[in-house]
């Protein structure tokens, strides 16, 4: 499931080619993929319409159109944004396709088809549950170690089930959570209302250290030394210790940590 890092590398991935770049046609192939407005009207307002900027908030796209609207792409489980030259093969999976003036395509690919997209006035936006109470950007300059101290002031409960609140920090989902809870040595079922000041350091540094390295190693992807996350798995060794991983579920999503580097402390 795509995270900030991995929607990150999608949007400097497509930024070259689309920004600057008026939208000459816009084909709907999956109507449910399209959530608001009503798909031939989303086609019909889009279409010679100018791509002025397209950036990343959480784990949404936002493309920034000439008419002042926003176009926002959410990839959900499988979605994906691709750039193709026109008349090349097409993924069966293909939902969207915005044709670019200059020959491309822009496609938006998406195998279970749970990805959508909306076009929206901005002060539409809340017509997009979840994005208007998006926390802040964890990689943004102003997202410093006094500001996550305030964010954690009086909030309570599993640290792991807070990582995952989109409205706490923008854009980390499980897989990421469970890297910078590693890297951080604290357990996923840590109290947050119990941490020392040296421990949020140590939780502050290890999101921005392990979200700024994914995006650059998925930037890198398919040349040497662009190795991805190690995927975790119950039983397997700690990837520090060799400790077998354990596996809890936390707010509803598995856990893997390693009851060694991230210990919980005696009661
Ligand atoms: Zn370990």
């Amino acid at each position: 499931m795509p995270e900030l890092p991995d929607v990150e590398a999608v949007v400097q991935r497509i930024r070259p080619h689309v920004v600057g770049r008026k939208i000459l046609e816009v084909e709907v192939l999956s109507p449910r993929t399209v959530r608001h407005p009503a798909p031939a009207l989303f086609a019909r307002l889009l279409s010679n319409k100018k791509v002025q900027a397209i950036r990343r908030r959480g784990k949404y796209i936002v493309f920034e159109i000439d008419d002042g609207r926003i176009l926002v792409i959410h990839l959900r489980m499988t979605g994906d944004l691709v750039v193709e030259s026109r008349g090349t093969r097409v993924d069966p999976h293909t939902r969207l396709t915005f044709l670019l003036e200059g020959g491309k395509e822009l496609r938006f690919v998406d195998a279970r088809r749970l990805g959508h997209a909306h076009l929206l006035h901005p002060e539409e936006i809340n017509l997009l549950k979840g994005f208007s109470t998006l926390g802040p950007e964890p990689l943004a300059s102003e997202f410093t170690l006094a500001a996550f101290r305030r964010r954690l002031r009086g909030r309570k409960g599993m640290l792991k089930s807070l990582l995952l609140r989109q409205d706490f920090i923008a854009g980390l989902g499980n897989i990421y959570a469970d890297e910078v809870l590693f890297q951080a040595g604290l357990s996923p079922m840590r109290r947050v209302e119990e941490l020392r000041p040296q421990e949020e350091k140590a939780l502050f540094e290890a999101i921005r250290r392990c979200l700024r390295e994914a995006v650059r190693n998925l930037l890198r992807r398919g040349e040497p030394g662009g190795e991805l996350i190690p995927v975790r798995e119950e039983d397997a060794p700690c990837p520090r210790c060799g400790t077998p991983l354990e596996m809890r579920r936390v707010s509803g999503r598995s856990s893997y940590y390693c009851p060694r580097c991230q210990p919980l402390p005696a009661r």
